[in-house]
């Protein structure tokens, strides 16, 4: 039995050793910003053990309408680094950076990607493929953009309509994301360089390995059932890649509501198609979608996972998860 005395010197010792532990471990770390969730898991998977992440938009989260509170200031302030998606993603974001007045640079994750023009749906407003030129040419100047550059480049005179931001829904897409983190982490710790080029290897083994898993699942659907209704068009990316037709009544952004025109449009298109399935998003508000399902008769096929992970009790709290998770409830709804 320990006496009062031992116990005392029983939880000294204990303390010391606590101390003893590598106490800098943490404070060691390069602290760096995601703007969402799952950017976030990528910068973890990328970043390992010597990177601090934190998210400004979190689980179930959405970024199109996120209002930074002066605790993301101070975030962004602490940071080293600021990960963002751009692509007009996180309009709050240039704003917030200067708001800071951090000295972190910040790491565009969509840099060199393809951006998919949002097409509109009225006939003749289509964008054409002569956009995309325009549109890389902006996400180079995003590169080096830190807060003032980006806001000038932001509006550089083209109408180019908005683009689609989603580009995290291709696997393809996630590998460019992978590499640009890797960039951006070794420029600013160079020290890392080699954990962060081994870490960035192997997640996008994993990646190769999910895409493989996503295309065999969608070619397992027959193709005339390869289409379905989301409420928000946060699938372009996901149904260019992978040959699934998604048919939103709200456009890119949850910005603007659906409006009435939209929706008899799409109640039309559902059913003169016979769209089977209409999905529910975890961002979005789920009454849109369950009333499109009522008046069509189209079954509601679960919850999709679009701009934001679940938390951690969910069953998408990693973009791995989130995409199993999509793919799963896509194969169970359009399948049979
Ligand atoms: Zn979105």
């Amino acid at each position: 039995m320990l006496t009062r005395r031992s116990l005392a010197g029983a939880v000294l010792a204990l303390g010391l050793t606590a101390l003893a532990v590598p106490a800098n471990a943490q404070q060691d770390k390069l602290p760096v910003v995601a703007s969402f969730s799952i950017l976030g898991d990528l910068v973890k998977n990328v970043g390992g053990d010597r990177v601090a992440v934190t998210t400004l938009v979190g689980p179930d989260g959405d970024a199109h309408v996120f209002q930074p509170a002066p605790a993301d200031a101070k975030k962004v302030a602490a940071a080293k680094l600021v990960f963002v998606n751009g692509l007009g993603f996180e309009g709050w974001l240039d704003r917030l950076v200067k708001a800071s007045g951090t000295k972190a640079e910040v790491v565009v994750a969509t840099t060199g990607i393809k951006p998919l023009a949002f097409e509109e749906e009225e006939e003749g407003h289509a964008h054409g493929h002569d956009d995309h030129a325009k549109h890389d040419d902006h996400a180079k100047h995003d590169d080096h953009a830190k807060g003032e550059d980006h806001a000038a480049h932001d509006h550089d005179g083209h109408d180019h309509g908005p683009t689609d931001p989603h580009a995290w829904q291709s696997i393809a897409n996630a590998k460019v994301y992978v590499a640009n983190i890797r960039d951006g982490l070794i420029a600013a710790d160079p020290a890392g360089k080699a954990e962060y080029e081994a870490n960035a290897a192997a997640y996008t083994a994993k990646l190769d390995a999910l895409e493989a898993q996503v295309k065999a699942a969608v070619a397992a659907i027959p193709e005339a059932r390869r289409r379905i209704i989301t409420s928000h068009d946060a699938f372009g990316y996901f149904g260019n890649a992978y040959g699934v037709a998604f048919i939103a009544p709200q456009g890119v952004s949850t910005e603007a509501e659906a409006s009435a025109k939209d929706v008899a449009r799409i109640i039309r298109q559902i059913k003169a198609e016979k769209v089977p399935a209409v999905f529910v998003e975890n961002i979005s508000d789920p009454r849109l979608v369950k009333r499109i399902s009522q008046e069509t008769g189209a079954k509601i096929g679960g919850t999709l996972y679009s701009d934001a992970l679940s938390d951690d009790k969910g069953p998408a709290s990693t973009y791995i998860d989130m995409m199993q998770n999509n793919i799963r409830q896509l194969s169970a709804a359009l399948s049979s």
